[in-house]
C-alpha cells in the first residue's frame, strides 16, 4: 500500500479488555466491520486477541486512524482501551492486511501472556508490534484480508 506524499501516515496500537468472552462470532462481527469500512479508508493492520484482551494496530492516514480509533473506543465489546504506541511512519508494517487476525493460544511458548506476571497494560509497543510481525510471519494469521 502506497502513501501520498500529502499525507500524513501513522501507525497506533492499542490494548483493550473484552468484555465477555472471546466468542468466534465476535471475533467474526469485528472482522467483518473491519473489511467493510477498512480498505475505503486505506487503513490496514493486524489484531490480536486471548485471553480476554486485544492488541491492534491500525496504520493509515492519520485522521482517517484517528476517527477509526475514536470509533473503537466507543465500541461496547471491549473496555479499558489504552494507547500504548502512536508514531508517524513512511512505510507501513502491515500493508497487506486491511485486518489480520492472530488468535494467541494459551500454551503457545511464543507468547508471554501465560505468565502470570504479564500486564499487557504494560507491554512494550514496539516489542509488541515485533513480536505481532514475528507471528505473523510464522503463520499464525489465522485469517488474513486481502486489501
Ligand atoms: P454503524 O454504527 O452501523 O454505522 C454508522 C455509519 O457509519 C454507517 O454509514 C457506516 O457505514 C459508517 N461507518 C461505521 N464505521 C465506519 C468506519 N470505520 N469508517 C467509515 N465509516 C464508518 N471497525 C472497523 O471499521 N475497523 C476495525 O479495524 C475495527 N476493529 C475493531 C477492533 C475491536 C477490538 C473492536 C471491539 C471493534 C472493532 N471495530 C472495527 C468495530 C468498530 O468499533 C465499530 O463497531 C464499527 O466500525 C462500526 O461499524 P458499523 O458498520 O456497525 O457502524
Amino acid at each position: 500500500m502506497r502513501d501520498t506524499h500529502h499525507s500524513i501516515t501513522v501507525r497506533l496500537l492499542y490494548v483493550s479488555h473484552a468484555v465477555g468472552p472471546q466468542t468466534t462470532t465476535m471475533t467474526a462481527s469485528i472482522l467483518l466491520q473491519a473489511q467493510q469500512h477498512n480498505p475505503p479508508q486505506g487503513i490496514t493492520g493486524v489484531l490480536c486477541q486471548g485471553q480476554g484482551f486485544f492488541f491492534q494496530v491500525l496504520e493509515g492516514e492519520r485522521s482517517r486512524v484517528n476517527a477509526l480509533y475514536r470509533r473503537i473506543c466507543a465500541d461496547k465489546r471491549h473496555r479499558d482501551v489504552d494507547l500504548l504506541h502512536y508514531e508517524e511512519i513512511t512505510e507501513r508494517r502491515f500493508g497487506q492486511w486491511s485486518m489480520a487476525l492472530i488468535r494467541l493460544s494459551v500454551d503457545d511458548p511464543k507468547v508471554k501472556m501465560q505468565d502470570p506476571n504479564f500486564d499487557p497494560y504494560c507491554a512494550c509497543g514496539p516489542q509488541v508490534m515485533q513480536q505481532m510481525l514475528d507471528l505473523l510471519a510464522a503463520g499464525q494469521a489465522i485469517q488474513i484480508t486481502a486489501p
